[in-house]
């Protein structure tokens, strides 16, 4: 057995336990707390029905705010996770694989076997200058990319990698705006998810600190008056201070990334790591000392070049429109640990939680983040990307360009439709890769 598989097959069972077990820690505790510590304790024993209202009233309001969250924050997970959608080449592997497998459960465990020796994993950037999905890069004004100026590219996915999509090992699968993988709430935290994986540890937090102080009242008032010790309450103290300990130290880290839009990948890559950006700059720029430039599409071997002179003038007006479609991109860095989607704690914070109080409370609406749509990039950027246009002098656009943008999106009016259908599209495969994963 390797140790991929080995560590992918002990991921899935952790997975599939962490939850039931939840479930039962959170049954005891609701069972002690009620019953145990409010009725039977502070109603009956020490006639004290103010204190028991409180402590039911306290529970059952965080208890089902984290039911709520965590039935949401599951869900999603499950069927929403926010995976890029696979490039041609891994799904070819994926139905060659299938073919070959001769039974249901032989086949789960040779692909994964197979996946890192096959003849289709880890393969290179797709060299093709009409590669798919490279448009919707240069499409934008700037976007994360490799020195040589193309997007990044995942060799397992065999795709372009969006600006901060991380390939999870868990799942193998690139992920939008990945966080962590988290085996308690059953899955991969990224982009979809992670505004209710903090709603979740934050009531989940409440819920502990109230089973804590009413087991620590109940245990106090029994020692005082010699009744001795109560096990579920000391079982239920130490095992809510432990997980409360542990979802307290999640949410604070949590919000703290929130509040600088960072993922916990990007927190790990902070300290030692810069940003290649291709900003868009004016058709014909050349590249100087400072920077250089790359222009999409990238023409084929012996394209543009091949016209001879006197030629027919319906090509010279092709070439033209194709030359008026390129767009030329400067390749610049960051400063070290410049975040370029900082917008300031307050922003950064309503693109992950929501705009009003209530969105920020509830597990309704997803993070704006997750249904950001714009010409400029894929996450809104802010003022890092400015300082470094000016750190690198980058020019502007000029207005006819501009314009050629303005009038290429309008006439292309049903740009926006279309790119919901492909989200669907998208949304579709990634239902049914993820269902897939999950067998
Ligand atoms: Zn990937």
């Amino acid at each position: 057995m390797s140790s991929v598989r080995a560590r992918r097959s002990e991921t899935r069972w952790v997975t599939r336990f962490m939850p039931v077990f939840l479930a039962a820690v959170v049954g005891l505790a609701t069972y002690t707390t009620a019953k145990r510590v409010s009725v039977d304790h502070f109603l009956h024993r020490r006639q004290q029905p103010s204190a028991a209202i409180a402590i039911l009233v306290f529970y059952f309001i965080t208890f089902a705010l984290m039911v709520l969250t965590y039935i949401r924050l599951f869900l999603v997970i499950q069927y929403n996770p926010g995976v890029a959608p696979l490039g041609q080449r891994a799904i070819w592997r994926l139905e060659k694989e299938e073919k070959e497998k001769p039974s249901w459960r032989r086949h789960k465990h040779k692909q994964t076997d197979d996946i890192e020796a096959n003849a289709y994993s880890n393969v290179g950037p797709d060299e093709d200058p009409d590669s798919p999905g490279l448009e919707s890069f240069y499409s934008k004004d700037v976007f994360i990319c490799e020195t040589d100026g193309k997007p990044r590219w995942c060799p397992t996915c065999c795709t372009w990698k969006q600006d901060r999509a991380h390939h999870c090992s868990e799942i193998d699968r690139c992920v939008k705006k990945m966080d962590h993988y988290c085996p308690w709430v059953g899955g991969i935290v990224g982009e979809t998810s992670f505004k209710y994986f903090i709603q979740f540890t934050f009531y989940g937090s409440l819920c502990a600190i109230v089973v804590i102080i009413a087991c620590a009242l109940c245990t106090r008032q029994r020692l005082n008056a010699g009744d001795g010790l109560d096990g579920f309450v000391i079982a239920m103290l130490a095992t809510c201070g432990l997980l409360g300990f542990f979802t307290i130290t999640m949410f604070i880290t949590s919000a703290r990334y929130a509040l600088l839009n960072m993922t916990n990948i990007d927190y790990l890559k902070s300290k030692n790591f810069v940003h290649t950006l291709a900003i868009r700059v004016p058709r014909g720029t050349q590249s100087c000392e400072k920077y250089k430039v790359i222009t999409y599409p990238i023409s084929k071997p012996g394209d543009s070049s091949s016209q001879l002179p006197g030629e027919a003038s319906r090509r010279d007006v092709a070439s033209e429109r194709d030359v008026l479609a390129t767009r030329t991109f400067a390749i610049v860095k960051t400063d070290l640990g410049e975040n370029p989607w900082d917008l300031g704690f307050y922003r950064n914070w309503k693109s992950v939680m929501g705009n009003n109080f209530i969105d920020w409370l509830l597990p309704i609406k997803d993070s704006p983040c997750s249904t950001y749509e714009n010409n400029e990039s894929f996450y809104e950027m802010g003022r890092v990307y400015l300082r470094v246009r000016e750190r690198f002098g980058l020019p502007s656009l000029s207005e006819d360009e501009k314009g050629f943008t303005t009038s290429k999106k309008e006439s292309s009016g049903s740009q926006p439709k279309e790119r919901k259908q492909q989200k669907k599209k998208d949304q579709g495969q990634q239902d049914e890769v993820h269902g897939s994963a999950n067998l």
